[in-house]
Formats: structure tokens, C-alpha cells, sequence
């Protein structure tokens, strides 16, 4: 068996291109487009990298999308004021905070300054408000990320409800989000995490299996039950030629592209599931581009929120 590929980068341009008309009727209505700010604290390259994807689409599809940039030298302090002043800016309908923070910021200052963002311009969800929201299954925002994974297997026809799905990875960002969306659709839901024992075991029990770690390739065919749905959220930028050959073997098409770049991007599953799964997200094209399909459908949402719709 061949898995089907799950093309998250093709509904990506579908759901863009139906946000654009009530972008564009908001503008007309307000006067102004919908405004999305992200604060970008430091230079990750990674965090770069989705930033810049995240202004373009938004651009693109005529919000305003500004990026409000802090040294990597800035304290909490800092970034806490900037949340604020974006929290009263009035041509500004969400505000991101990009993750990570710079590591010197300390281990409780994303919590800080999450918790700052005023509810109704948290189009990441990751404030008290929204995730206890989300709990009890009356959701304003829910992470991006998790949020375009249910998008994708619901647009896909893949059934969820009476499904056992395992998740792996327990994140506030997407682990945790994730599983509660699963199992808000009527899924009996197990999370998997660092310190889960028999994961390949618990794994193969699986119909939907979401890999949410950040470890390349770490589930293999054996984790798989034959059939089953999986899909990759791990974004892993490899520059390891030992590792880039655990996963491709010699004359394939991305070991080539390593070669020549010297860095490929891979999930947290390895190629080989190909041959056992059902249905599959590729690495890249799968879930990333779906991510930023949902900051777009969220900003837009706290756009018409803000003005009673
Ligand atoms: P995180 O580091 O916050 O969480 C990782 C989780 O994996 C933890 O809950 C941990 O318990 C679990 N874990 C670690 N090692 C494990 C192991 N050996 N076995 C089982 N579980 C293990 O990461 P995150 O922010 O949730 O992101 C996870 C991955 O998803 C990363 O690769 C990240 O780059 C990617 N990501 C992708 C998108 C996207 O748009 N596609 C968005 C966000 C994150």
C-alpha cells in the first residue's frame, strides 16, 4: 500500500482564497483591513522563517500584517509593553507572539507575556481564556496549528468520530490543543509524551496518529497500524548527512536536494510510513501551510468580533 498524500499546502490556497472577499468587504466596510502584528523577539533563524511566510500570505491576501521586531537582549518588561500598546492599537484585530523566546528571557516569560494579550486578539489561543474555553468546547480562537490539522482531515472526508487517535507531544501550542479538537469530534483520544512507555506499541493502535515531538523520523512503519491516517506536524531542518541518510536512501529525490543545499526539512515520521498508512501529511506542503491558512481565518475573525459580527 501507498499512502494517500494529504496536500495541506493545496487547501492552504484554497481556504486564502476564501478569506480574500470578506478581507477585502471588511476593508471596504472599516475603512481599513484587518491588522495582524507579530512580535518577533531576537533572530531565530526558524522563527525568521515562519514569520516572514506568515506577513507575505497575510499581505497577500490584504490584511495589514506588521511586524514589530525586539533585540534579543529584551526583557520581559519590554515585550510586555509592546503587547500592551498592541493590545489599544486600533488598526491592529491580532496579536502574535512568535515562539521560542530568546532562553535568557527565562522559563516563565512566555507564559507572562501570552498571558498579557487581551483574549479577543489572541489568534494564537494560547491565552487562560481561550484554552479554558477551548476546554469546555466553546472556543473563540484555538491554536493554529492543531486547528488546520482538523481542517484538513474533516475537508479530507477522514472520519474522526469513533476513531481511537493518539497524539504525541503535549504542548500548549499544538499537543494538548490538538487532542482536545479530537476529541471535541467524538474520538477516543490517548496523548503520548517523553515519558509514555510502549509508544510504538500504544502508537500502533492508532486510526489517526498526529506526531506533534520535533524528533526526525521518529515514528517508523512499526508504530503504524496498516491504513491508519498519520499525520506529521515535526518541522526539522537537518543538516546531519549521517542522520539525512537514516531517511532517505542513496538516489532519492531529497537526499539530492541535501546534497546541493546542504539542510532539508523533515518531519517527525519517517518516509518509510509511506508504505503502511492510509492517508499521510507530507514534510513540507502538509500541515505548515495550513498553520498560517488558520492565523489568516483567526485575525480575520477578531477583525469582525471587534465590530459585533
Ligand atoms: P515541544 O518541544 O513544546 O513539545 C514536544 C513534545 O514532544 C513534548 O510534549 C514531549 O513530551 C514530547 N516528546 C519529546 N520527546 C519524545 C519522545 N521521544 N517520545 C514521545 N514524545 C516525546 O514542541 P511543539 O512546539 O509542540 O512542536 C512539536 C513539533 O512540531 C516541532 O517539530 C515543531 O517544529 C513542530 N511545529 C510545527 C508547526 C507547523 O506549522 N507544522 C507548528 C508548531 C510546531
Amino acid at each position: 500500500m501507498t499512502a494517500r498524500l494529504l496536500d495541506g499546502l493545496g487547501l492552504a490556497r484554497r481556504i486564502h482564497g476564501e478569506i480574500r472577499p470578506e478581507v477585502a468587504a471588511f476593508a471596504a466596510k472599516h475603512g481599513r483591513p484587518p491588522g495582524l502584528a507579530i512580535v518577533l523577539v531576537g533572530a531565530d533563524p526558524a522563527s525568521e522563517v515562519y514569520v516572514r511566510n506568515k506577513l507575505r500570505s497575510g499581505a497577500e491576501i490584504g490584511f495589514r500584517a506588521d511586524l514589530e521586531r525586539l533585540p534579543a537582549s529584551a526583557t520581559t518588561a519590554d515585550v510586555l509593553a509592546l503587547v500592551r500598546r498592541l493590545n489599544a492599537s486600533p488598526v491592529h484585530d491580532g496579536v502574535l507572539v512568535q515562539s521560542p523566546l530568546p532562553r535568557a528571557m527565562g522559563d516563565d516569560a512566555g507564559q507572562r507575556i501570552f498571558d498579557a494579550i487581551v483574549p479577543s486578539k489572541d489568534v494564537d489561543g494560547l491565552t487562560p481564556v481561550n484554552m479554558g474555553l477551548l476546554v469546555q468546547k466553546r472556543a473563540q480562537f484555538v491554536a493554529c496549528t492543531p486547528s488546520g490539522v482538523v481542517e484538513l482531515l474533516e475537508r479530507e472526508g477522514i472520519q474522526i468520530a469513533g476513531r481511537h487517535a493518539v497524539v504525541i507531544g503535549r504542548s500548549d501550542i499544538v499537543g494538548k490543543p490538538m487532542a482536545l479538537l479530537l476529541l471535541h469530534r467524538d474520538a477516543t483520544v490517548t496523548i503520548a509524551h517523553s515519558r509514555t512507555r510502549n509508544l510504538e506499541a500504544l502508537c500502533r493502535q492508532a486510526d489517526i496518529l498526529v506526531a506533534a515531538v520535533g524528533r526526525p523520523g521518529l515514528v517508523t512503519k512499526g508504530f503504524v497500524k496498516p491504513g491508519a491516517t498519520v499525520v506529521d506536524v515535526g518541522i526539522n531542518s537537518m543538516t546531519d548527512e549521517g542522520t539525512v541518510l537514516g531517511l532517505f536512501p542513496e538516489g532519492h529525490r531529497r537526499l539530492a536536494l541535501f546534497r546541493a543545499k546542504g539542510s532539508v526539512l523533515v518531519g517527525d515520521v519517517h518516509p518509510e510510513v509511506a508504505e503502511v498508512a492510509g492517508a499521510l501529511t507530507p514534510v513540507p506542503g502538509g500541515v505548515g501551510p495550513l498553520t498560517i491558512a488558520m492565523l489568516m481565518r483567526n485575525t480575520l475573525h477578531a477583525a469582525l468580533m471587534a465590530h459585533g459580527a
